[in-house]
């Protein structure tokens, strides 16, 4: 009997085993070097689950990220952090970071997703905050700046989500205040809204212009899926953190001060300091011995761009490393980036110093 017991224990401990690595095996890679002093961690901070209006369970929503490689989410229901400790509890065991948020907004207007405030902040009004006293129904809903108040009273910080009701009074107010503190420029749920103020970009449906208001006002951009149902197969956006630990608190610091790219279709767009600390810790040029010119990509971005002085057009796919033929000696080699973005109309280039190559 005891041996029995015994070899069910291991069976169970083999299974156990094998289901942590095929959940391992699921996960695309997407780690990044270090830049500087900082982690490079994989972010979504606006999703949806059974508590608000979306598809999937608190559990089914986090795991889910964690097997598309999400380092940090928020779940952002409307008007609740009910779930926030549930998806911390399922999240932290995944060794993920879970921060906690909900939806919020101008009545019928503005969205802002709220993140950072104590699990147990109740807010007074979940979705309805008035612009004017006179639309607050006798004060039955809150004032967007009494609410906005508060949440930085506790410690919370706001970004406006999908912003296509333009740039009015409360999100100039909000920043002015310090509390509005990012713009989601990628709503990959507001793509359903195709025409409500979303832009074509390339391809692509997005915010370009919240891309500009994010550089004139110092705002943290985000690429962030707003997911209801299952997420669909392929490419997610990823709102890029800069975080000095791998915490709540690093991930808070990161987006208080800024240190956010947001990376979705193909395409990284931030400011051009962190853009290229990113790409210069990413990117290698070497110099073999036979003259060819070897680029190595450490990044989980497939990164295409063209050398300014001969044409020659590139791509480098993650992780790995491309040779170019016929270069001549130039060095250094500056590569302007067509996938990199600092603005909606200027791209990123970089200059590299040319290392030896050892074959
Ligand atoms: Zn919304
Ligand atoms: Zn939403």
């Amino acid at each position: 009997m005891r041996v029995h017991r015994l070899s069910t224990v291991f069976l169970v401990l083999l299974l156990a085993i094998s289901a942590a690595q095929t959940l391992a095996a699921d996960i695309p890679r997407h780690d990044f070097p270090r830049v500087g002093a900082y982690e490079v961690l994989c972010g979504d901070f606006h999703m949806h689950t059974i508590n608000s209006d979306g598809r999937l369970t608190t559990r089914e929503r986090v795991e889910e990220a964690h097997s598309f490689g999400y380092d940090v989410i928020a779940i952002t229901e409307h008007g609740t952090l009910r779930n926030y400790r549930t998806a911390k509890y399922i999240g932290e065991s995944l060794g993920m970071v879970i921060l906690p948020g909900f939806e919020t907004g101008v009545h019928n207007n503005e969205h802002y997703v709220v993140l950072g405030v104590p699990p147990s902040y109740k807010p007074r009004d979940s979705h309805h905050w008035a612009k004017k006293w006179a639309k607050s129904k006798g004060g039955k809903t809150a004032l967007y700046q009494d609410e906005m108040r508060d949440i930085a009273a506790v410690g919370g910080i706001l970004f406006y989500a999908h912003p296509h009701r333009g740039f009015r009074s409360p999100t100039d107010w909000g920043i002015k205040q310090g509390v509005i503190g990012g713009i989601e420029v990628q709503n990959r749920y507001g793509h359903i809204d195709r025409g409500k103020g979303l832009e074509k970009f390339g391809d692509t449906w997005c915010y370009p212009f919240a891309f500009d208001w994010a550089l004139k006002y110092n705002l943290a951009l985000f690429a962030n899926s707003d997911v209801h149902d299952p997420r669909k197969k392929g490419d997610q956006p990823i709102t890029l953190v800069f975080v000095t630990s791998r915490t709540q608190g690093g991930v808070m610091e990161a987006i208080r001060t800024r240190r956010t790219l947001a990376w979705f279709n193909g395409m990284v767009w931030g400011r051009e300091e962190l853009l290229s600390a990113l790409v210069e810790a990413a990117v290698t040029v070497k110099r073999a011995t036979d003259g060819r010119l070897r680029i190595e990509n450490r990044s989980p971005i497939r990164l295409k761009g063209t050398l300014p002085v001969t044409g020659t057009a590139i791509e480098l796919p993650p992780y790995e490393e491309v040779a170019l033929y016929g270069i001549g000696n130039s060095d250094p080699v500056v590569i302007k980036w067509e996938n990199l973005w600092t603005s909606p109309k200027t791209n990123l280039e970089s200059t590299f110093l040319v290392v030896s190559a050892h074959p």
